[in-house]
């Protein structure tokens, strides 16, 4: 391998090399991984990558690490499901769903990001790995850092859904609840960053885990038939996502893997904590930062730390923003479930709830072939519908029993 030249700063363009290391020393600007486009068109064909095991490492030349990867072998390749009843529903022609609900090994796109982080973390010889998560990138950290024989220090607001903390304590990481949201958790693990020697994903190696996204996009252009959709739905957290699959689509068209990209990128929030789309529909070059307060609490980020590229993604790439209430977004779990029979979290609620906003405003449109992004499992998320539902009848095993309740149901 050895496509990855070093890191470049996204201001102004400063060069590092290969380092655990995320911010420029000379303007503060995020890094980003610096690849050798020339020398990866050379060897980079549809034939070759079609030729690979289905995993987000079949376009290994465009993820980050220098030898192969170490853990998160089975990771990516996710199914791309044409949802031919939800576009009925929703007066579409052409929709897919990008269904990282059943991603492995812990059931969202966190698995992607945390896949190359972890690895690249190997890379660098660091013992530990860590996260301020929102839940799902917790689960991924715990799960991966297993399988790689690391330790896991993980860092989650004290008022999680029970089924995201579970599912990082069954991988047994160091973890610890934090008085606070998101926000200050982050705040925390970038002076812990600062003093030991963790590799945070989502910090201090972040350029590492930004570009495992990437392969969401990849998959999405590939899957379709080597192009790339004309619309897709992102739920945005951080705005990593939905930059790095922009980002996917105008790699393929520059190594020539696919056509002209004219994707427009749409940005779906919980207005309880919708930094990114109030940004958007209020013109605004950058976001003002939140305070979360919602139950979608995967995505809820109130100072997102590519805030402003998602914003710029958005805006260039001719798309638009939209949130959505907590009592929307459970409508949106209930619609895709009942119409696909996919169960997803609230993110995934959100963003089907958001695509229908926008179809009602005129900003999307139904006659586009349009992906949504469907990031995480239901399972998890159970708080979100309890008690929203009629409680089933319970009767012994009984035909009469039967009988008498068969017209309720
Ligand atoms: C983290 C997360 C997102 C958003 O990711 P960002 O890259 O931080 O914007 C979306 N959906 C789910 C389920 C997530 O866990
Ligand atoms: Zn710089």
């Amino acid at each position: 391998m050895g496509y990855v030249l070093g890191l470049r700063c996204k201001e102004c363009g400063k060069e590092y090399p290969k380092e655990p290391k995320h911010v420029c020393e000379l303007c503060f600007g995020p890094l980003e991984v610096k690849y050798d486009f020339d020398a990866i068109k050379k060897v980079l064909t549809r034939e070759l990558i079609e030729s690979r095991k289905p995993n987000m490492w079949r376009y290994k030349e465009l993820l980050p690490l220098d030898g192969e990867p170490t853990v998160g072998l089975d990771v990516g390749y996710t199914p791309l499901h044409e949802a031919k009843n939800l576009a009925k529903k929703l007066g579409m022609k052409k929709l897919y769903l990008k269904n990282d609900s059943v991603n492995h090994p812990t059931f969202s796109f966190k698995d992607r990001v945390v896949a190359s982080a972890v690895s690249k973390a190997k890379e660098f010889g660091f013992d530990a790995v860590g996260c301020a998560s929102t839940g799902n990138l917790a689960n991924s950290v715990a799960a991966l850092a297993a399988e790689g024989n690391m330790e896991a220090q993980v860092f989650i607001p004290f008022d999680l859904e029970a089924g995201k903390v579970i599912a990082s304590q069954v991988f047994g990481p160091k973890l610890v609840k934090i008085y606070g949201s998101y926000d200050d958790v982050n705040r925390l693990c970038s002076e812990i960053a600062d003093k030991y020697k963790v590799a945070f994903v989502n910090i201090n190696i972040r350029p590492y885990y930004g570009d495992g996204s990437k392969s969401y996009g990849y998959e999405i252009a590939e899957q379709l038939g080597w192009r790339a959709p004309e619309q897709v739905v992102v739920p945005i957290a951080g705005s990593s996502l939905i930059t790095k699959v922009y980002t996917a689509f105008k790699e393929f068209e520059t190594l020539g893997l696919i056509g002209k990209v004219n994707t427009k990128m749409f940005g779906a929030q919980a207005t309880g904590c919708s930094p990114v789309t109030t940004a958007v529909k209020n013109g605004w070059d950058n976001f003002k930062p939140q305070k979360p307060t919602t139950i979608a609490k995967s995505i809820a980020i109130g100072n997102p730390a590519d805030g402003y590229y998602g914003i710029k993604v958005i805006n260039e790439s001719g798309g638009w923003a939209e949130d959505v209430t907590d009592k929307e977004l459970v409508d949106g779990i209930n619609l895709i479930a009942s119409t696909e029979g996919i169960f997803t979290e609230t993110a995934g609620g959100v963003v089907v709830s958001v695509t229908q906003k926008l179809l009602e405003q005129g900003k999307l449109d139904p006659d586009k072939e349009t992906v949504l992004c469907i990031t995480g499992n239901g399972l998890k998320t159970q708080e979100a519908l309890v008690g929203r539902y009629p409680d089933a009848p319970e009767i012994y095993p009984k035909l009469e029993e039967y009988e008498k309740v068969k017209a309720d149901l």
